[in-house]
């Protein structure tokens, strides 16, 4: 049984940021500030706070970051999470490492990854990271397709006069190679270079949503997963993503987060109720205490976006 929060929503899954060290430098990014790799938590920690978690009734680990397999122990990572017996593992990354990891973490037990890809254009896709990667990251999408993690999800993050006209066309390189493709409504970042919400890259995606909707031959609604709504079109699938201003993103939320400083983190629009676990951990707490620190993270958990 899952340990339910004060709000009837069962925790199901945990999103834990393994570094926040990245090697692309991306415009809406939040660079949460330098953690130096010696401070990051190792795999024994990882896999005890996973062990929890577990015990707590999670199902689901996402591995995210920063970006997680930029982490010489990544495949060491999952292998031990794997070894805890949760129902699904998959890893947030931007591919770039993709086809040097596929197979070692596919072998390690790693069911699925999402990939970070907002353009298919050269320029742009400088334009927004920075770094010219992108053919290295189409060639580990492939190897993680060719490898059997599955699904393979794309995700790409819409921004107003960047990426818009780009939809279709991610939708083909998707269809085509087997992916499903993610439309995320950008989010307001604070520690970004240029505070991409004033710079009006913000879009509103439920337009192209509506025309999506029009073409699709069938809609699912993803209960557990914030009532993410998925559109199937042809052999092509289109999940939406709309956590801003969405009382259904907040309703139906089954995460908890744990930060790159093994600070436990109840909401992603939040940052002023963390809790560290990663301290007590290092000074020797219990088991027992670990779960009472995890339940603390638990009862602080509420709806960002409340019925109004
Ligand atoms: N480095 C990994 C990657 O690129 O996927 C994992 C970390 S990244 C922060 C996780 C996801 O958050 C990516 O899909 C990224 O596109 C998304 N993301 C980052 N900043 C965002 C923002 N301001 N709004 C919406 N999505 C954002």
């Amino acid at each position: 049984m899952s340990v339910k929060d004060q709000y009837n929503r069962p925790i199901l899954s945990f999103r834990m940021s393994i570094t926040n060290r990245c090697n692309l430098n991306c415009l809406y990014c939040h660079h949460d500030g330098m953690l130096p790799s010696k401070d990051e938590m190792t795999p024994l920690e990882i896999e005890k706070i996973t062990k929890i978690a577990k015990d707590l009734g999670v199902r689901r680990v996402r591995l995210s970051g920063g970006e997680p397999l930029i982490r010489k122990d990544i495949v060491d990572i999952v292998d031990k999470i794997s070894q805890i017996g949760f129902k699904d593992i998959s890893i947030t990354t931007n591919g770039t490492y993709l086809s040097k990891y596929s197979k070692d973490l596919k072998d390690a037990g790693l069911d699925r990854v999402n990939v970070s890809l907002d353009t298919l254009n050269k320029d742009r896709y400088k334009f927004l990271t920075k770094k010219d990667y992108l053919d290295s990251v189409k060639d580990g999408i492939l190897k993680a397709v060719e490898v059997g993690l599955s699904p393979v999800k794309i995700n790409m993050v819409m921004m107003k006069g960047i990426n818009e006209d780009e939809v279709w066309d991610m939708f083909r390189f998707s269809r085509d190679n087997g992916l499903i493709l993610q439309l995320i409504e950008l989010m307001e970042s604070e520690n970004c270079e240029d505070n991409i919400f004033s710079q009006d890259y913000h879009l509103n995606i439920s337009p192209i949503e509506e025309e999506i909707e029009k073409i699709a031959d069938d809609v699912k609604v993803r209960k557990d997963m914030q009532n993410r709504r998925k559109y199937y079109i042809g052999k092509g699938e289109i999940e939406i993503v709309k956590p801003l201003d969405n009382t259904n993103f907040c309703s139906n939320c089954t995460r908890l987060r744990l930060t790159p400083r093994g600070q436990i983190k109840p909401c992603l629009l939040r940052n002023d109720n963390l809790i560290d676990i990663i301290g007590p951990l290092r000074n020797g707490a219990s088991d027992e205490e670990l779960k009472a620190i995890f339940l603390d993270g638990i009862s602080k958990r509420e709806p960002y976006n409340k019925e109004k």
